[in-house]
């Protein structure tokens, strides 16, 4: 699954996930600057002045952070937001001792938030910034440990203060990390289904024809050049038929091109429904078709002599008009003097053309 989520980061197709996440850095700056705001007021409503200055100074700091990202410089921006947070929390902590919030952020943020950002990285690059995210906790909790702020008035405000700041931090502290990890697996989610149907269709689409449904010639040709290796390798025969519709031309200028379409689709569509699922049937090219199978050459000349008796006595009827089909296949197997895949095609296509040549109407190996 993360594997997986990291190869969608890298690729082009993820442009939709990575505005997503954009969108989503800049909506949690402005949270995290609207929560600011929330925390000056109580700071001066409780007359503390320097704590209501430092929330508003990260407030600006956070709208700027938010004016400001794009994709290039948000890695720095969500390093400079986190050691704000390490900073705040850890001044909380000594101040007020909310310990649940710093903890929950610390957990949360390190392996969720900076894990899903840093994906597209290299895995040095990870770990560095985990390091540095952690020394920055480290550093920060320290020093803030080491202040002298017990001589202040900060601790002598009523408990009410405390309670206030503590429901605030611990509220804050949630929903921030559920708004954070809900848009991150929501959009990572809603665009692994899109990708996964796009790719469904596009892959369809890339081995398949348009017109008859069959492969097409580029999937063909890989399995092909697969059945020859295995010929090769493990001595499984590989046979092909190519088929050739006779006098199609006439088709098209006698009954007109949609009639030779329907000709083509109704001739796919005998091939698919009259050879076993292990056989593969693809279009070559414009009224040709292959056939590739495991067999020997006589079970392959068998097939395509079915093929070919279905097709002749076959009722095409289109527009209340009957037209009469006839096929030629050449049938060719792969042998020892063969080297590549190609050279079974030049025999088959050899056959068909001997085929076209006594008549037409025949199968020829
Ligand atoms: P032969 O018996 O020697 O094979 O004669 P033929 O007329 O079938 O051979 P030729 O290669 O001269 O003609 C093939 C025709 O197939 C020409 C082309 O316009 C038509 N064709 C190719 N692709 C399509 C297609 O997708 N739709 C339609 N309607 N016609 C097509
Ligand atoms: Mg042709
Ligand atoms: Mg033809």
């Amino acid at each position: 699954m993360l594997e997986k989520i990291r190869q969608l980061y890298r690729s082009r197709a993820t442009t939709t996930l990575r505005s997503a996440v954009d969108f989503q850095m800049k909506f949690m700056l402005v949270y995290a600057a609207c929560v600011h705001l929330g925390l000056a007021a109580i700071s001066f409503y409780f007359s503390m002045p320097e704590l209501g200055v430092y929330y508003l100074a990260t407030l600006l700091l956070f709208v700027l952070f938010a004016r400001f990202i794009d994709s290039k410089s948000f890695l720095l921006i969500y390093f400079l937001t986190y050691a704000e947070i390490t900073f705040h929390l850890s001044l909380i902590h000594r101040l007020i001792g909310v310990s649940i919030a710093i903890e929950l952020y610390y957990i949360l943020l390190i392996p969720i938030g900076s894990y899903i950002f840093l994906m597209p990285y290299r895995r040095l690059f990870q770990v560095l910034f985990v390091c540095a995210a952690l020394l920055l906790n480290i550093v920060s909790y320290s020093c803030v440990q080491m202040m002298n702020l017990d001589s202040g008035h900060i601790l002598k405000v009523p408990m009410d203060t405390h309670t206030i700041f503590t429901i605030y931090c611990v509220i804050s502290a949630f929903c921030m990390a559920a708004l954070q990890s809900a848009f991150f697996i929501r959009s990572i989610v809603n665009r692994l289904s899109t990708i996964k149907g796009e790719n469904i269709t596009l892959s369809h689409r890339a081995h398949h024809d348009a017109l008859t449904g069959l492969k097409n010639r580029y999937e063909m040709n890989i399995r092909l050049e697969h059945a020859f290796l295995d010929y090769k390798q493990r001595h499984i025969p590989c046979s092909v038929c190519i088929g050739d519709i006779d006098k199609f031309k006439n088709v098209n200028d006698t009954y007109g091109h949609t009639a030779g379409d329907y000709v083509l689709k109704a001739v796919a569509d005998i091939l698919q429904k009259n050879t076993r699922k292990n056989d593969a049937v693809g279009r070559w090219g414009g009224e040709e078709f292959i056939l590739l199978m495991q067999g020997d050459k006589t079970a392959c000349y068998d097939c395509a002599e079915k093929l070919r008796n279905i097709i002749a006595n076959h009722t095409f009827s289109y527009n209340g008009r009957v037209i009469p089909v006839t096929i030629t296949f050449g049938v060719a197997s792969a042998d020892s003097t063969m080297q590549e895949y190609i050279n079974v095609l030049e025999a088959a296509d050899a056959l068909l053309y001997e085929g076209k040549k006594r008549g037409r109407n025949c199968t020829r190996m």
